[in-house]
């Protein structure tokens, strides 16, 4: 059983930032075939942003809760495209499915984890098969719980997340998509990946690590 105290979770918005960083030109230029090339930028920028302003709580007097709303404020302010309010949801729905706890369990971090995907799901609208980052973070938050529920550590139950969201991702070439700026496409989005279910993958892998490595 891991044990997830504030710090941690602080280390893991520092783990994701340092992702998106390395993955800035990829997510651009996916962006940049079927939306406006911008979107490494606003991950890299918001995650910086969350990174810097969970780096200045102090971890020991406050708790996991506050951490994910400053996080969330502090992306949605760094963040002008469609995943900023996207992400600051998430989080903020990951705050409330943790209230209360000081440290958490598998359990916890698996509610966690499943809130942020309904958050997004919630503030976008999104359904699956609409060719968004919801058609990584949908099946990754049901495998995580269904590898919880069949006994799986948070080790096996992110490592599950992680392969669905890469499924997810891969299938949104094969979909045109309906939400969002590359919606203006139409057909023309087929064959390319989604940038938002791009960089779900690279931060739920870098959640995993962050978290049980
Ligand atoms: P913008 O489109 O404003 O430039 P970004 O480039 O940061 O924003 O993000 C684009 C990504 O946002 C898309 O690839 C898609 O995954 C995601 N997205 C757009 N609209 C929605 C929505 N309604 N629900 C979920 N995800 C969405
Ligand atoms: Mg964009």
């Amino acid at each position: 059983m891991t044990t997830i105290d504030t710090a941690r979770l602080a280390s893991m918005f520092a783990a994701i930032a340092g992702a998106m960083s390395a993955d800035r030109d990829r997510l651009c230029a996916l962006d940049g075939i079927i939306g406006d090339a911008d979107h490494g930028i606003a991950m890299e920028r918001g995650f910086s942003a969350a990174r810097d302003a969970v780096a200045a709580l102090d971890t020991g007097a406050t708790n996991p809760t506050t951490l994910l709303n400053t996080a969330a404020k502090s992306f949605l302010n760094a963040v002008g495209a469609s995943s900023g309010p996207l992400y600051a949801t998430a989080f903020m729905r990951g705050a409330a499915a943790v209230k209360g706890k000081a440290t958490l369990d598998d359990a916890d971090a698996v509610a966690m984890f499943q809130a942020i995907a309904k958050g997004i799901q919630d503030r976008g609208k999104a359904e699956p098969g609409e060719k968004t980052m919801m058609d990584a973070w949908a099946p990754a938050a049901q495998a995580a719980g269904e590898a919880l529920a069949s006994g799986k550590g948070l080790a096996g139950s992110l490592e599950a997340a992680v392969q669905a969201a890469k499924a997810g991702a891969e299938a949104t070439k094969a979909m045109i998509a309906t939400k969002g700026r590359a919606s203006r496409l139409g057909e023309r989005s087929l064959g390319h990946m989604d940038p938002g279910a791009a960089s779900a993958v690279t931060m739920i892998e870098a959640m995993r690590v962050a978290l049980t490595d």
